[in-house]
Protein backbone atom coordinates (compact mmCIF):
# COMPACT_ATOMS: atom_id res chain seq x y z
CA UNK A 1 0.00 0.00 0.00
CA UNK A 2 1.33 3.45 -1.01
CA UNK A 3 1.18 6.57 0.77
CA UNK A 4 -2.17 8.58 0.30
CA UNK A 5 -0.11 11.33 -1.15
CA UNK A 6 2.09 9.15 -3.25
CA UNK A 7 -0.76 7.99 -4.62
CA UNK A 8 -2.91 11.15 -5.38
CA UNK A 9 0.40 12.23 -6.90
CA UNK A 10 0.54 9.53 -9.37
CA UNK A 11 -3.43 10.38 -9.78
CA UNK A 12 -2.58 13.58 -10.84
CA UNK A 13 0.26 13.19 -13.04
CA UNK A 14 -2.17 10.16 -14.95
CA UNK A 15 -5.18 13.19 -14.98
CA UNK A 16 -2.48 15.44 -16.53
CA UNK A 17 -2.00 13.37 -18.91
CA UNK A 18 -5.55 12.84 -19.80
CA UNK A 19 -5.86 16.38 -20.09
CA UNK A 20 -3.10 16.74 -22.31
CA UNK A 21 -4.62 14.20 -24.97
CA UNK A 22 -7.89 16.01 -24.54
CA UNK A 23 -6.87 19.13 -24.76
CA UNK A 24 -4.82 17.94 -28.68
CA UNK A 25 -7.69 16.40 -29.75
CA UNK A 26 -9.90 19.63 -28.89
CA UNK A 27 -7.44 22.22 -30.25
CA UNK A 28 -7.59 20.00 -33.32
CA UNK A 29 -11.30 19.94 -33.45
CA UNK A 30 -12.06 23.45 -32.75
CA UNK A 31 -9.37 24.23 -35.75
CA UNK A 32 -11.54 21.97 -38.20
CA UNK A 33 -14.59 23.90 -37.21
CA UNK A 34 -13.02 27.69 -37.73
CA UNK A 35 -11.29 26.50 -40.83
CA UNK A 36 -15.10 24.71 -42.10
CA UNK A 37 -16.82 28.23 -41.02
CA UNK A 38 -13.64 29.90 -42.55
CA UNK A 39 -14.67 27.69 -45.93
CA UNK A 40 -18.14 28.93 -45.85
CA UNK A 41 -17.82 32.62 -45.68
CA UNK A 42 -15.11 31.97 -48.04
CA UNK A 43 -17.94 30.66 -50.38
CA UNK A 44 -20.75 32.94 -49.75
CA UNK A 45 -17.78 36.04 -50.25
CA UNK A 46 -16.88 34.76 -53.65
CA UNK A 47 -20.10 34.13 -54.77
CA UNK A 48 -20.65 37.98 -54.15
CA UNK A 49 -18.04 39.15 -56.15
CA UNK A 50 -19.11 36.33 -59.11
CA UNK A 51 -22.72 37.74 -58.88
CA UNK A 52 -20.80 41.93 -59.16
CA UNK A 53 -18.44 40.06 -62.68
CA UNK A 54 -21.65 38.71 -64.16
CA UNK A 55 -23.60 42.31 -63.76
CA UNK A 56 -20.71 44.03 -64.95
CA UNK A 57 -20.30 41.66 -68.03
CA UNK A 58 -23.72 42.26 -68.68
CA UNK A 59 -23.52 45.60 -68.81
CA UNK A 60 -20.31 45.43 -71.07
CA UNK A 61 -22.31 42.93 -73.79
CA UNK A 62 -25.02 45.85 -73.76
CA UNK A 63 -22.54 48.20 -73.84
CA UNK A 64 -20.98 46.55 -76.71
CA UNK A 65 -23.66 46.45 -78.72
CA UNK A 66 -24.54 49.94 -78.45
CA UNK A 67 -21.60 50.79 -79.85
CA UNK A 68 -22.05 48.53 -82.94
CA UNK A 69 -25.13 49.98 -83.40
CA UNK A 70 -23.14 53.34 -83.15
CA UNK A 71 -20.72 52.02 -85.66
CA UNK A 72 -23.39 50.92 -88.28
CA UNK A 73 -25.19 54.13 -88.29
CA UNK A 74 -21.92 56.28 -88.66
CA UNK A 75 -21.13 54.01 -91.25
CA UNK A 76 -24.30 54.12 -93.21
CA UNK A 77 -24.58 57.99 -92.91
CA UNK A 78 -21.08 58.42 -94.19
CA UNK A 79 -22.06 56.27 -97.69
CA UNK A 80 -24.88 58.80 -97.73
CA UNK A 81 -22.47 61.80 -97.92
CA UNK A 82 -22.21 61.21 -101.56
CA UNK A 83 -25.74 61.66 -102.33
CA UNK A 84 -26.68 65.06 -100.63
CA UNK A 85 -28.48 67.20 -102.44
CA UNK A 86 -27.83 70.29 -100.79
CA UNK A 87 -26.09 71.97 -97.89
CA UNK A 88 -29.57 71.63 -95.08
CA UNK A 89 -28.87 67.83 -95.88
CA UNK A 90 -25.22 67.90 -95.34
CA UNK A 91 -25.81 69.66 -92.32
CA UNK A 92 -27.97 67.07 -91.18
CA UNK A 93 -26.15 64.15 -92.03
CA UNK A 94 -23.02 65.72 -90.13
CA UNK A 95 -25.03 66.13 -87.19
CA UNK A 96 -26.07 62.62 -87.03
CA UNK A 97 -22.52 61.72 -88.05
CA UNK A 98 -21.27 63.33 -85.59
CA UNK A 99 -23.71 62.49 -83.15
CA UNK A 100 -23.21 58.69 -83.78
CA UNK A 101 -19.49 58.81 -83.45
CA UNK A 102 -20.21 60.52 -80.11
CA UNK A 103 -22.26 57.95 -79.13
CA UNK A 104 -19.63 55.43 -80.06
CA UNK A 105 -16.45 57.32 -78.00
CA UNK A 106 -18.58 57.61 -75.32
CA UNK A 107 -19.58 54.39 -75.07
CA UNK A 108 -16.19 52.61 -75.35
CA UNK A 109 -15.10 54.92 -72.78
CA UNK A 110 -17.91 53.13 -70.45
CA UNK A 111 -17.11 50.20 -72.07
CA UNK A 112 -13.47 50.33 -70.97
CA UNK A 113 -13.78 51.30 -67.60
CA UNK A 114 -16.45 48.88 -67.02
CA UNK A 115 -14.11 46.18 -68.37
CA UNK A 116 -11.20 47.23 -65.95
CA UNK A 117 -13.26 47.42 -63.15
CA UNK A 118 -14.54 43.82 -64.12
CA UNK A 119 -10.96 42.54 -64.56
CA UNK A 120 -10.55 43.68 -60.79
CA UNK A 121 -13.26 41.38 -59.82
CA UNK A 122 -12.22 38.40 -62.25
CA UNK A 123 -8.46 38.93 -60.20
CA UNK A 124 -10.35 38.97 -56.81
CA UNK A 125 -12.13 35.80 -58.08
CA UNK A 126 -9.01 33.86 -58.61
CA UNK A 127 -7.07 34.74 -55.39
CA UNK A 128 -10.63 33.81 -53.75
CA UNK A 129 -10.56 30.25 -55.28
CA UNK A 130 -6.74 29.86 -54.92
CA UNK A 131 -7.60 30.34 -51.02
CA UNK A 132 -10.75 28.68 -51.18
CA UNK A 133 -8.36 25.88 -52.34
CA UNK A 134 -5.77 26.16 -50.15
CA UNK A 135 -8.02 25.95 -46.74
CA UNK A 136 -9.79 23.16 -48.49
CA UNK A 137 -7.07 20.94 -48.41
CA UNK A 138 -5.70 22.06 -45.31
CA UNK A 139 -9.46 21.11 -43.77
CA UNK A 140 -9.14 17.85 -45.55
CA UNK A 141 -5.52 16.70 -44.39
CA UNK A 142 -6.66 17.64 -40.80
CA UNK A 143 -9.57 15.67 -40.95
CA UNK A 144 -7.33 12.81 -41.90
CA UNK A 145 -5.30 13.84 -39.13
CA UNK A 146 -8.04 14.05 -36.50
CA UNK A 147 -9.73 10.33 -38.11
CA UNK A 148 -6.05 8.44 -37.62
CA UNK A 149 -5.61 9.75 -34.27
CA UNK A 150 -9.37 9.55 -32.65
CA UNK A 151 -8.49 5.67 -31.84
CA UNK A 152 -5.39 6.13 -30.38
CA UNK A 153 -6.13 8.52 -28.27
CA UNK A 154 -8.67 6.73 -26.73
CA UNK A 155 -6.92 3.55 -26.47
CA UNK A 156 -4.31 5.80 -24.66
CA UNK A 157 -6.65 7.41 -22.29
CA UNK A 158 -8.78 4.26 -21.48
CA UNK A 159 -5.03 2.88 -20.19
CA UNK A 160 -4.22 5.72 -18.62
CA UNK A 161 -7.79 5.35 -16.73
CA UNK A 162 -7.17 1.88 -15.90
CA UNK A 163 -3.93 2.27 -13.82
CA UNK A 164 -5.93 5.53 -12.33
CA UNK A 165 -8.56 3.07 -11.00
CA UNK A 166 -5.62 0.72 -9.77
CA UNK A 167 -3.93 3.61 -7.65
CA UNK A 168 -7.55 5.04 -6.48
CA UNK A 169 -7.72 1.98 -4.19
CA UNK A 170 -4.78 3.96 -1.52
CA UNK A 171 -6.68 6.72 -1.25
CA UNK A 172 -9.87 7.17 0.98
CA UNK A 173 -12.75 7.74 -1.01
CA UNK A 174 -13.07 11.59 0.57
CA UNK A 175 -9.84 12.53 -0.21
CA UNK A 176 -10.11 11.31 -3.67
CA UNK A 177 -14.15 12.98 -4.23
CA UNK A 178 -12.34 16.52 -2.38
CA UNK A 179 -9.15 15.87 -4.99
CA UNK A 180 -11.46 15.28 -7.98
CA UNK A 181 -13.68 18.32 -6.92
CA UNK A 182 -10.86 20.38 -6.69
CA UNK A 183 -9.35 19.42 -10.35
CA UNK A 184 -12.57 20.02 -12.04
CA UNK A 185 -13.13 23.31 -10.60
CA UNK A 186 -9.26 24.34 -10.89
CA UNK A 187 -7.98 23.81 -14.30
CA UNK A 188 -7.05 20.16 -13.89
CA UNK A 189 -5.01 20.18 -11.20
CA UNK A 190 -6.11 19.22 -7.32
CA UNK A 191 -2.88 18.24 -5.90
CA UNK A 192 -0.01 21.27 -6.36
CA UNK A 193 3.35 20.94 -5.66
CA UNK A 194 4.81 23.28 -2.89
CA UNK A 195 8.01 25.48 -3.89
CA UNK A 196 10.23 27.14 -1.94
CA UNK A 197 6.91 28.00 0.19
CA UNK A 198 5.31 28.90 -2.71
CA UNK A 199 1.81 27.02 -4.12
CA UNK A 200 2.61 25.89 -7.67
CA UNK A 201 -1.07 26.00 -8.40
CA UNK A 202 -1.66 29.60 -7.62
CA UNK A 203 1.68 30.98 -7.21
CA UNK A 204 0.88 32.44 -3.69
CA UNK A 205 2.47 32.30 -0.46
CA UNK A 206 1.54 29.19 1.84
CA UNK A 207 1.61 29.96 5.76
CA UNK A 208 4.70 28.75 7.63
CA UNK A 209 3.08 26.26 9.66
CA UNK A 210 1.50 24.49 6.79
CA UNK A 211 4.63 24.66 5.06
CA UNK A 212 6.34 22.66 8.44
CA UNK A 213 3.27 20.03 8.23
CA UNK A 214 3.94 19.49 4.77
CA UNK A 215 7.64 18.66 5.60
CA UNK A 216 6.76 16.56 8.01
CA UNK A 217 4.72 14.86 5.57
CA UNK A 218 1.94 13.49 7.54
CA UNK A 219 -0.22 11.57 5.73
CA UNK A 220 -3.17 11.71 8.41
CA UNK A 221 -3.93 15.19 7.86
CA UNK A 222 -3.52 16.48 4.38
CA UNK A 223 -2.60 20.18 3.72
CA UNK A 224 -4.61 23.06 1.31
CA UNK A 225 -3.88 25.68 0.11
CA UNK A 226 -5.78 29.03 2.23
CA UNK A 227 -5.81 30.67 -1.42
CA UNK A 228 -7.21 27.76 -4.10
CA UNK A 229 -7.87 24.88 -2.03
CA UNK A 230 -5.41 22.58 -3.98
CA UNK A 231 -4.26 19.75 -1.52
CA UNK A 232 -0.83 20.29 -1.25
CA UNK A 233 2.25 18.54 -2.05
CA UNK A 234 6.58 19.08 -1.03
CA UNK A 235 8.89 17.63 -3.11
CA UNK A 236 12.16 15.19 -2.10
CA UNK A 237 9.82 14.62 1.29
CA UNK A 238 12.02 12.30 2.84
CA UNK A 239 9.26 10.47 4.36
CA UNK A 240 7.41 10.17 1.75
CA UNK A 241 10.04 8.85 -0.38
CA UNK A 242 10.96 6.02 2.23
CA UNK A 243 7.27 4.70 1.49
ZN1 LIG B 1 -2.71 27.54 -4.23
Amino acid sequence: MISTLRALERIQRIDLEIKAVEDEERRLVNTIQELSLEIKAGAVALAVVEADSEALKTQIKELGEKITESTERASKDEKRLNSVKNDRELNALTKEINGANKSKKLGEQEKNALQAKCDEKDALINAKLEALKTREEELKRLSAELEASRSGWKESIEAKLKSKDEIKSSVAPAILRKYELIRSKRNGVGLALVKDEICQGCFTHIPPQVYIMLKRGTDEELQSCPHCHRLLHVEENGQLEAV
